[in-house]
């Protein structure tokens, strides 16, 4: 299960907690410390172990939460203590503070982003290969040729299946078999799901003041109780009120 994660120096400790919307791994370091990082003595014992929260990037479009067991040593020889160093997940979070870099299309990026885009990229051929079928399928819609912009999706998807990634993008090309005629119509009436996004965005937005409202804390039972809760009414109730109603909230920028 932890090859999920690509995080090669942690276990996942017991299988993920998961629901429609989170997935929770417990994970902890493989392997301990073998010098002080003071005095490179080889003497280490076991000093304390915090818990440590880490959202970290999401998984078939589900936001993923890290509990990290981390584990502080202490010298025998110097009386140092230190936190164990866990490398990918520096990097993770690094790469998860960055990630505008990888979402924003490239032609968007300045000089800056761009030249850490291509240092992200050159290091992980993974995510190489995912963020050119990315901007790939961002380019199936620049077309005005309904024809041309179908031959670009069948081309795309063809790649996009025979690629390492094609699960990440799993989701997404099965949404498009089922729902290819609505989609396609875009061609025609250049229409998206820009609306049904800008409701998913009120009630998240529902969601957090309801969060601090109540100080729950994410990932407790009770949390992922009331998301689900706000989630099907908030949903009922935007449905029920009419139309215009919804314009007019989202028009004085409740987004
Ligand atoms: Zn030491």
């Amino acid at each position: 299960m932890s090859d999920l994660l690509f995080l090669p120096d942690l276990k996942t400790t017991e299988p993920p907690q998961e629901n429609e919307i989170d997935m929770m791994f417990k994970v902890e370091a493989i392997k301990p410390p073998e010098h002080c990082l003071e005095c490179g003595f080889d003497k280490l014992y076991k000093h304390s172990l915090r818990k440590q929260l880490i959202m970290d990037l999401p998984i078939r479009l589900k936001r993923v939460g890290l509990q990290l067991n981390r584990r502080r040593y202490k010298c025998r020889d110097c009386g140092s203590t230190f936190w164990e160093r866990l490398i990918s997940i520096d990097e993770r979070r690094t790469l998860m503070r960055e990630r505008y870099i990888l979402l924003k299309r490239k032609h968007d990026l300045n000089e800056r982003d761009a030249f850490l885009l291509e240092t992200w990229l050159g290091n992980i051929p993974e995510l190489k290969e995912a963020h050119e079928l990315k901007e790939e399928f961002y380019r199936i819609w620049d077309t005005a040729n309904p024809d041309e912009g179908r031959d670009r999706y069948r081309y795309w998807r063809k790649r996009c299946l025979s690629s390492k990634s094609k699960d990440s993008f799993k989701d997404l090309v099965r949404a498009i078999d089922n729902w290819q005629d609505e989609i396609f119509n875009y061609f025609d009436k250049r229409l998206t799901n820009a609306y049904t996004e800008s409701i998913n965005s009120i009630i998240r937005q529902v969601e957090r003041m309801w969060v601090e409202a109540t100080h729950l804390k994410r990932y407790e039972p009770r949390y992922c109780l009331m998301r689900t809760f706000i989630r099907n009414v908030s949903h009922d109730l935007i449905q029920a009120l009419s139309a215009r109603l919804c314009y007019m909230i989202l028009s004085i920028g409740m987004m």
